[in-house]
């Protein structure tokens, strides 16, 4: 089976979060199921010196409201596709930067999802399914049944939601953009209040729609966590589901982690007390015998960092250490800087994105925080609990499908979680983590039990795959 994945990121190319883990896993694991699996990507900045694609010397011209932008197409091991357009693509960041997203961001995502289907059919490229990505490449489902229909109109495709909080919402003028009549501008296609939505016409023209975890795509039909699309995905019915992602082992393996001083397993867990004395010591942390609480993430208000910082002045009278490494949002870069200077020696703030600190602070903290507003799958806790790091998070989306509470009666569980969204909750949850952490037995066994949890891609995997089955024979039918 031919399955092309459109992504805007995909590790090892560019990643910002969850979803470049996600697409890069996802395309391993089914290439290892013999499914010939391909991404096609931006050509960000970087890629072409760090990865050395090969130019394939195909060219697609694409018209975007009066101007018509070129693209040409690079490939890399038949896995890995890019379009190339330097003005788009070739910038520092992927999306915008602290101060806000970049102004063309609709030009450049409907550049890629036509792009997309124009390489394809000037390749003469038929997939079996098309699988596309969040609001980025919302439009080529779309697209497949409009303006490329006649090399399309019968492939089904997928569209995967990795987070309902970002839609792709523009003003009702980049409808021009789009090359698409002026009546797709309808609440039954691209329109949402007067403003057009990317999310929202990949939502209605896929075949299907999956979320990444059961739980997120039960709570994503509530007016709660549906940022208005609740009711445009009630209507998908049976056509809706959520899979729940996976952790790329071979990645986040503490037993063969390169990136890290000392290596451990389960059996064995010394090295992961050599990690911490090692996170304490880059943090500068005073007491060094102290639990230590990570968090690795990107700062946006969905991550709760709000309830944190409240909950902070206790949880630091209680002993505890923190350590946050994200970037994002410049308001909560600033209260967390006021934060770290208010409480040096106990919490270290690290704002900017690095693979080797992140996998210091999985290895060797012994919780690591999600205080999540909602949260479609997480991978944070996922990576943690591979590297003995107990969750301690909100009970919402992916975390509920992944994280059992700890039961105290029984002494079972693999985290601590708390349901309602105030800082008293965040507390009475850390403080019955302490109360284990106390016990070092207790602790150690939790520890290990988490260590045993496998959430493997294999699994997830094959969950798609019967998807793209499914859709396949429903098209072929
Ligand atoms: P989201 O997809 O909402 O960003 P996830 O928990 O699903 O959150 O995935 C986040 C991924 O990005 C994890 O692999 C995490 O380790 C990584 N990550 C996020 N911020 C940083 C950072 N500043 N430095 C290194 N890795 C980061």
């Amino acid at each position: 089976m031919k399955v092309l994945i459109a992504a805007s990121e995909c590790i090892p190319y560019a990643k910002t979060g969850g979803l470049a883990d996600v697409i890069g896993a996802l395309l391993r694991a089914l290439r290892s199921l013999d499914v010939d699996a391909r991404v096609i990507m931006p050509l960000y900045r970087g890629i072409k010196t760090r990865f050395g694609p090969k130019p394939t010397g195909d060219t697609v011209s694409i018209p975007l409201g009066n101007k018509v932008y070129q693209g040409n197409l690079f490939a890399l091991n038949d896995e890995a596709l890019f379009v190339e357009c330097p003005e788009f693509f070739d910038r520092k960041e992927l999306y915008g930067t602290a101060l806000g997203e970049f102004e063309d961001n609709a030009f450049r995502y409907v550049f890629f999802s036509r792009a997309v289907l124009s390489f394809c059919s000037l390749l003469q490229y038929r997939p079996d399914i098309v699988h596309a990505n969040d609001w980025q490449a919302a439009l080529v489902p779309l697209y497949m049944k409009t303006l490329y229909s006649k090399a399309f109109g019968n492939i089904p495709s997928l569209f995967t939601i990795h987070n309902l909080g970002y839609q792709g919402i523009y003003p009702a003028s980049s409808m021009t953009l789009t090359g698409l009549p002026q009546d797709f501008f309808s609440p039954r296609l691209l329109e949402f209040y007067g403003l057009v939505n990317f999310m929202k016409a990949g939502i209605i023209s896929a075949d299907a729609v999956t979320t990444v975890s059961p739980r997120y795509a039960s709570e994503t039909l509530m007016p709660e966590y549906g940022f208005g699309l609740e009711g445009v995905l009630a209507e998908k019915g049976k056509a809706y589901k959520g899979i729940l992602n996976g952790v790329d082992y071979s990645s986040w393996n503490p037993s063969d982690d390169a990136l890290l001083q000392a290596t451990y397993d389960r059996n064995s867990l010394q090295g992961k007390q050599l990690c911490k004395m090692s996170l304490v010591e880059q943090c500068g942390f005073s007491n060094p015998e102290a639990p230590v609480i990570g968090m690795v993430g990107r700062l946006a208000a969905q991550k709760g960092i709000d309830l944190f910082m409240e909950a902070a002045p206790e949880l630091f009278s209680n002993g505890l250490n923190a350590v946050i490494l994200g970037r994002g949002d410049t308001v909560i870069q600033d209260d967390l800087k006021r934060l770290a200077r208010e409480f040096p020696g106990q919490f270290s703030l690290n704002l900017k994105f690095n693979e080797e600190f992140a996998h210091l602070i999985y290895a060797g903290s012994d919780m690591l925080m999600m205080p999540s507003r909602y949260e479609p799958c997480g991978l944070s806790q996922l990576i943690a609990m591979r590297y003995g790091t107990v969750p301690v998070a909100r009970a919402t989306g992916g975390l509920v499908d992944t994280v059992d509470d700890y039961d105290h009666l029984k002494k079972k569980g693999s985290g601590f979680l708390f349901t309602g969204f105030h800082p008293s909750a965040f507390v009475e949850c850390m403080k019955r983590a302490l109360s284990v952490y106390t016990s070092k037995r207790q602790w150690t066994l939790l520890v290990k039990e988490c260590m045993g949890k496998d959430y493997s891609w294999e699994n997830s995997a094959s969950e798609y795959l019967n998807m793209y089955q499914k859709l396949v024979q429903s098209e072929n039918k």
